[in-house]
């Protein structure tokens, strides 16, 4: 039934931007629950196949399926609204509003939207409450009145998340969250995205291997445009075709 459906899957899924195979003939799935890791060396399409799964941009061929559904000719907002919400490596927060009403705004516009189950659990409860709670889980309510713009460049990165996390998302895309992030504060990272309720499956895409394989229960590698394995992370490391990939053999 609907129950064993994959939170995500692709089928196929290509992308070229002229001659160049972007992304070609990608197929794997996420399963529901999980922390699913993408991997790859630079040019390999992470970001475009990110892209694709967002809906930020159009496939050339294949398909997009959320919890079974095809959603490849929704565009992103559409997806979103499906649960499928991603966090952006350029900042959307209001930087001159403070921590706690960053997170207030995401709450208030999902209890403004469709509930999900995640979302009825803290339904009877008071939104303020509700937002302080994911500030207490980002380790961020200690600064909650402090202005966006005043956070520190890791806490600015775990803001971004936790408004994303108000959305209740189905499937939180996470776009390379360690980036520019000193070591502590990826650590730091590491932790949060280990304590996130197993109601959100987790897709990132991450060039800190130590970040992947110390929050990843399952990755995907693309090396060239192609999906060279999708396994969980003994197996990844083990692969002679992984190894070869990030050697540049
Ligand atoms: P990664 O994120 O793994 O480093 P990308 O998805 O950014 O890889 O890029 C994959 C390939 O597609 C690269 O060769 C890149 O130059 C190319 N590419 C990405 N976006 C575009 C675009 N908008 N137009 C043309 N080529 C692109
Ligand atoms: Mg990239």
């Amino acid at each position: 039934g609907a129950a064993a459906a994959p939170a995500l899957s692709v089928e196929g899924l290509s992308r070229h931007f002229g001659s160049l195979k972007a992304v070609e003939d990608v197929t794997f799935e996420v399963r529901a629950g999980t922390r699913h890791a993408l991997i790859g060396p630079n040019g390999a399409g992470k970001s475009t196949l990110f892209a694709l799964i967002a809906g930020a941009l159009p496939a050339t061929a294949g398909t997009v399926r959320l919890h079974g559904d095809d959603v490849t000719a929704l565009p992103e907002h559409a997806r979103a609204h499906r649960g499928l919400v991603r966090t952006f490596q350029h900042s959307s927060l209001f930087l001159s509003a403070t921590a706690r009403e960053n997170v207030l705004m995401a709450v208030q516009r999902r209890h403004g939207v469709q509930a999900r189950p995640w979302g009825a659990v803290t339904r009877r409860r008071g939104l303020l409450e509700e937002a302080d709670e994911i500030l207490r889980q980002f380790h961020l309510l200690d600064r909650a009145s402090a202005g966006a713009g005043a956070l520190s460049h890791g806490e600015r990165r775990q803001l971004e998340v936790a408004v994303a996390l108000a959305t209740s998302p189905s499937v939180l895309l996470l776009d390379e969250p360690a980036a520019g992030m000193s070591p502590a504060d990826t650590q730091a990272f590491q932790e949060v995205v280990l304590a996130l309720p197993r109601e959100v499956t987790v897709l990132l895409v991450e060039h800190d291997l130590d970040l992947v394989f110390g929050v990843a229960e399952r990755v995907s590698v693309l090396h060239l445009g192609e999906h060279l394995i999708t396994g969980d992370p003994a197996e990844v490391r083990a692969s002679e075709a992984v190894q070869r990939a990030y050697l540049g053999a």
